[in-house]
């Protein structure tokens, strides 16, 4: 019954992240605009953290050079991007990213030619103006070459530029995809490809870093789980988590996320649900179909056992931290284990939120 799952894309994962992106880097546009920064990937990356908001000091420094320099030093960004936007990502991704950086440096050097060619193409231009308004003007015809050569000068270097930043434009999406696939390989757990107890972490949060309101958290364990692997051995308990991963991603892309939280336990971040009948529901029907999968004999089909899973659930309330809200709803699991396991316990607290 198992055929090997596709890892979603990273958008697929984090869609409320990539409409949040979107709207960050409409943010983002404005003040790069208000200070002049060029439209570079390295500097929309700066910009798109400063409105994040995630870094005080990113911002605090940003803050600084914008009032401090009439234009954005190039290496400071550099420095910058290094600092801020690389330092904690993954090693496997490090390589791509030089290259982004590279490219970006390149690409740098192409504006500031093009600027500096138009300041160049500029000081003609004045300079012809200047001569336009002698009364004799004795010189004309070398003041008009001139200004024909620098502006012939300019139109060449932004041609160049142009056809550089369309080639470095294919360059940068395809290392795009390599770092998107290195970092879904990194959120997920290689074995039931739901996300991993890191991303987990990562993403509850979040969720709690913002309104709770309507965020629920289930968490489920597999009942006996040690027992069956005594009796049918690791590889065929490997292929049941496979199995309820797949559950899993197939149930959860329109209601929330779910992770690997350890061995043979799972955590489910629910969204829109604001009582705990709608959290316990939907937990429901996950025990079902855990109770329904068949562990069968590959060659004979012939069924050898079932499997069964307890939950335990809480919704989030003001001021719960990671800590808290998982712990609320591990103590609503074990409850479900002590009363008879193979069954969904709500929260002790929450009552407040369900009347
Ligand atoms: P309970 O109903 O109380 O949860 O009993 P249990 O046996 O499921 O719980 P226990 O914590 O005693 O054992 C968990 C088992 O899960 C032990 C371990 O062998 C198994 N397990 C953990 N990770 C994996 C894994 O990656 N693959 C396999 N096959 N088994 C795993
Ligand atoms: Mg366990
Ligand atoms: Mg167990």
């Amino acid at each position: 019954m198992s055929q090997q799952p596709k890892a979603p894309s990273i958008l697929e994962l984090f869609p409320e992240e990539t409409r949040e992106a979107a709207d960050l880097l409409k943010q983002a546009v404005p003040h790069m605009v208000r200070h002049d920064i060029p439209p570079t990937p390295m500097h929309y990356a700066l910009w798109y953290s400063y409105c994040k908001g995630a870094e005080p000091d990113l911002n605090r420094r940003l803050d600084k050079i914008v009032s401090d320099f009439s234009s954005f030093p190039p290496e400071t960004a550099a420095k910058l991007f290094r600092e801020f936007i690389i330092r904690g990502e993954l090693e496997d991704a490090r390589a791509g990213q030089q290259q982004v950086i590279e490219l970006v440096d390149d690409i740098e050097g192409d504006v500031k030619r093009s600027v500096s060619g138009s300041q160049h193409y500029q000081a003609s231009l004045s300079q012809g103006l200047a001569a336009l308004q002698e009364p004799i003007v004795d010189d004309l015809p070398s003041v008009l070459n001139e200004l024909q050569l620098s502006t012939q000068q300019m139109q060449e270097q932004q041609e160049k530029f142009l056809y550089r930043l369309r080639s470095a434009q294919a360059e940068i999406q395809n290392l795009r995809s390599q770092l998107e696939r290195a970092q879904a390989a990194a959120t997920l757990d290689s074995l039931t490809h739901v996300f991993n107890r890191h991303a987990f972490t990562r993403l509850l949060e979040q969720a709690l870093s913002g309104d709770t309101k309507g965020l629920a958290l289930v968490m489920l364990d597999i009942d006996h789980f040690k027992h069956f692997n005594d009796q049918y051995g690791h590889p065929l308990g490997d292929r049941v988590l496979q199995h309820v991963g797949q559950l899993l991603r197939d149930m959860l892309p329109a209601r929330g996320v779910a992770a690997r939280y350890g061995g043979e336990e799972f955590c489910i971040i629910l969204r829109d649900c604001f009582d705990v009948e709608t959290a316990a529901e939907f937990a429901e029907q996950l025990r079902l179909k855990i109770q329904a999968l068949r562990v069968k004999v590959r060659s004979t089909d012939k069924v050898l056992d079932t499997i069964t899973a307890s939950f335990g659930l809480t919704l989030a309330e003001t001021g719960d931290t990671f800590d808290s809200l998982v712990t609320r709803a591990d103590d609503a699991l074990y409850q479900a284990k002590r009363n008879g396991r193979n069954q969904v316990h709500p929260p002790a607290s929450n009552a407040a939120l369900t009347a």
